[in-house]
C-alpha cells in the first residue's frame, strides 16, 4: 500500500457530503455505498473524473464501497474497446485510492447487463400489480402522444394480454419498435417522464456481454434504480439533468414493493471546461474526421488523453477536489486545471536541460576536446532528488530566443557585447555574430569568464539574465510534440460550429536537443526542461525512437495574450 491510501486528504464539504455525513452519523445504513455507472458507448472525459472522484472519493473518506458499473442497455452503441478503456482510466485515476474497500479490486466490474434476467422479472411485477402495459404505438406516435399528454389506446390491457404480448417480445415474435413496455404513470402528468415512459424496448441486436440471448433492453431509467438497488447501493449519485427522472426512479422502485432499503438519488452540476467541448458525440467527432490522432490524442480532453500528455492522477485529483460540488451549472475556467498540473508537476519534475530551437555557440577559449562535468540540481523542490552530472564543453547550444542582435530594452539574456550566465555553468559574454550567405544568424562566437562557474574566484559575480543550455557532441536529438489547446475559444460548443474553432497551432513537432542523461528517461518520471516546459515520455516512445510530449508550459501563455488585447 502506498503513503497516499494510508492517510486521507482533508475532504472537501460540499452538500451531497453533508447529506451522506449525516446519513453515517444517523447509522442509516450499515455502510455507504456509491456507484460509477458510464455507459461504454465512448471514451472517458475530464467530466467523468468529476463524477469517479466524488464516487470513489466519498466511499473512501466515509469507508464505503463504490462499484464501477457499466450502464450497458443499448448494445447498439456499446462496445468492448470502450469497456476495457473506462477500466483502465479508472484503474488509473484511482491508483493509490484502490484500497480494500473500493468496490474495483479489479477482477471485474459490474455490468447492468449482469441484470437483465432480474430486471425482466421486475418488469413482469409491474405488469402483474396493473402498473406496466404492452403498447402497440409506433416510437414516433408515442413521442406525440407523450408530448400531447394524451393516454395510449392499449393503456387498459388486461394483466393477461401484457404478460403474453411481453414474454412474445421476448421471444422475438415482433420486429424493432413495433410494440414495447411501457410503465402507466399518469399520461398527462405535468413532467414528461412521468408520462407513460417507456421502459422495454424490442431491437434485434446482438450484446457485446449477452451475445444474442435477448432481443428486448430495458431502457436506461428502468435499468439504472434497479441496477443500484440489486447492487446494494444507497446513494445514487448523478448529474443534473436527471433531477427530472427522479420521481421516475422514486415511482418504479416504490411500486415495486421491494423488501430492501431503497437506493436514493442525488444530483450535482456537471463540469463543463473552458476551451474544450465535452459531449461524447463531439469527441467521437473529432477521433472519426482524424481531427486528432484518436480518443487518446494528448489534445483530448479524455482521461486516457490527459494521462498520456503525462498529467498525473493526483493532479487531476486534485482539481476534482478543487472545483468542488455544487447544484450549479457553468463553465470552469481551464486555467483551474491547469494550475493543479503545474502545482503537482513542479513539486514531482525532474529537472533537465533541453533546448528547442537551438543556436550553436562557440566558447573560444575553452580548450578544444576538452569537457567538463557539472554538477546540476534534479529538483529544488525535492532535496531528495540530489544531483546529476552533465557535461560541458567548447560548442554548445542556447534557444534562439535567448539571443538578440538588436534587443528591445531590458532584454537580459544574450546580446552582442553582453554577458550572461550558462546555468550550472560559466558567465559568458557574446564577442561575434556568425551569419550565412541570408543573414541568418549561424553561430555565436564567445568567450566565458572561466573563474565563475562554482568555486571559482568570481562565482559570485552577478550578471542579470541566465540561460539553459546543452553540450553540441553530448546532445541527443529527441522528437519532441509541443502541444497547445485544441480550441481557440473558451466556449467552442457555444453556437453549434464547434469545428471553426480548431487552434491550428495545437501540435508543433520538433527536433529538439536534450542533455544526454534523458536517454534514459522514465515513462513514470515527470520532466522540467528548465525554463521551458513540463514533458513526459509519450506512450509511443522506445529507446530507438524517443518522443516527448509537453505536459504543459511553465506560465500560462494564454493570459499572458489576452493580457495584451
Ligand atoms: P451520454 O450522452 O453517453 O449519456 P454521459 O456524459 O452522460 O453521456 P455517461 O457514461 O452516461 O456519459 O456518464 C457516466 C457518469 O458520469 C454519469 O453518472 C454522469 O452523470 C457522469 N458525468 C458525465 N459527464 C459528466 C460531466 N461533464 N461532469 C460530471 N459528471 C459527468
Ligand atoms: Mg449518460
Amino acid at each position: 500500500m502506498s503513503d497516499s491510501t494510508k492517510e486521507i486528504p482533508a475532504a472537501p464539504s460540499d452538500f451531497i457530503r453533508d447529506i451522506v455525513a449525516k446519513h453515517v452519523a444517523e447509522k442509516k445504513y450499515p455502510h455507504i455505498h456509491t456507484r460509477f455507472p458510464p455507459e461504454p458507448n465512448g471514451y472517458l472525459h475530464i467530466g467523468h473524473a468529476k463524477s469517479i472522484c466524488l464516487n470513489f472519493g466519498i466511499a473512501r473518506e466515509f469507508g464505503g464501497i463504490c462499484n464501477l458499473r457499466m450502464d450497458d442497455t443499448n448494445p447498439t452503441k456499446e462496445d468492448v474497446e470502450y469497456v476495457d478503456s473506462i477500466r483502465a482510466d479508472v484503474n488509473w485515476l484511482i491508483a493509490g485510492w484502490a484500497d480494500k474497500n473500493l468496490g474495483l479490486n479489479n477482477s471485474k466490474p459490474f455490468y447492468a447487463s449482469d441484470y437483465f434476467d432480474q430486471i425482466y422479472e421486475f418488469a413482469i411485477a409491474l405488469i402483474k400489480k396493473g402498473k406496466a402495459f404492452v403498447c402497440d404505438l409506433s416510437p414516433d406516435e408515442t413521442d406525440e402522444y407523450r408530448r400531447q399528454g394524451k393516454a395510449s389506446p392499449f393503456r387498459d390491457r388486461s394483466v393477461e394480454e401484457n404478460l403474453d404480448l411481453f414474454a412474445r417480445m421476448k421471444a422475438g415474435e415482433f420486429p424493432d419498435g413495433k410494440r414495447s413496455l411501457r410503465a402507466k404513470i399518469q399520461p398527462d402528468s405535468p413532467n414528461i417522464w412521468l408520462r407513460d415512459p417507456l421502459i422495454y424496448r424490442i431491437k434485434h441486436a446482438e450484446h457485446h456481454q449477452t451475445g444474442a440471448k435477448w432481443c428486448i433492453y430495458p431502457m436506461y431509467d428502468f435499468a439504472h434504480c434497479l441496477s443500484d438497488y440489486i447492487e446494494g447501493i444507497t446513494h445514487s449519485i448523478c448529474t443534473l439533468e436527471f433531477e427530472v427522472h427522479r420521481p421516475l426512479y422514486d415511482w418504479i422502485l416504490e411500486s415495486l414493493d421491494l423488501p430492501r432499503a431503497l437506493p436514493k438519488q442525488y444530483e450535482f452540476a456537471r463540469l463543463a471546461l473552458g476551451y474544450t467541448v465535452m459531449s461524447k458525440r463531439k469527441l467521437m467527432q473529432l477521433v472519426n474526421e482524424k481531427l486528432v490522432t484518436g480518443w487518446d490524442d494528448p489534445r483530448m480532453p479524455t482521461i486516457s488523453g490527459i494521462r498520456r500528455r503525462g498529467v498525473t492522477p493526483e493532479a487531476l485529483r486534485n482539481f476534482a477536489y478543487n472545483i468542488g460540488i455544487t447544484k450549479y451549472n457553468g463553465i470552469t475556467d481551464v486555467a483551474v486545471l491547469e494550475h493543479a498540473i503545474r502545482e503537482d508537476l513542479n513539486k514531482r519534475a525532474l529537472r533537465r536541460l533541453a533546448v528547442l530551437r537551438p543556436l550553436k555557440i562557440v566558447i573560444a577559449n575553452f580548450p578544444e576536446g576538452k569537457i567538463e562535468e557539472l554538477d546540476a540540481v534534479n529538483n529544488p523542490e525535492d532535496e531528495n532528488a540530489g544531483k546529476r552530472k552533465i557535461p560541458f564543453s567548447r560548442e554548445l547550444f542556447i534557444e534562439r530566443d535567448d539571443f538578440q542582435e538588436i534587443p528591445p530594452p531590458k532584454f537580459f539574456r544574450l546580446k552582442p557585447g553582453g554577458e550572461v550566465r550558462l546555468k550550472y555553468a560559466y558567465i559568458i559574454k557574446c564577442d561575434e555574430v556568425v551569419k550565412d550567405a541570408s543573414g541568418k544568424i549561424v553561430e555565436l562566437r564567445c568567450t566565458a569568464d572561466l573563474d565563475s562557474k562554482s568555486g571559482g574566484a568570481t562565482a559570485g559575480r552577478k550578471v542579470k539574465g541566465t540561460i539553459h543550455w546543452v553540450s553540441a557532441k553530448h546532445a541527443i536529438d529527441v522528437e519532441v510534440r509541443l502541444y497547445d489547446r485544441l480550441f481557440t475559444v473558451p466556449e467552442p460548443d457555444a453556437d453549434g460550429d464547434f469545428k471553426k474553432f480548431l487552434n491550428p497551432h495545437s501540435l508543433e513537432v520538433i527536433t529538439a536537443k536534450l542533455e544526454p542523461s534523458l536517454k534514459d528517461a522514465k515513462s513514470n518520471e515527470r520532466y522540467q526542461f528548465e525554463r521551458l516546459a513540463y514533458f513526459a515520455l509519450d506512450k509511443d516512445s522506445s529507446p530507438e525512437k524517443i518522443i516527448f510530449n509537453r505536459t504543459i508550459t511553465l506560465k500560462d501563455a494564454w493570459a499572458k495574450e489576452a493580457q495584451k488585447i
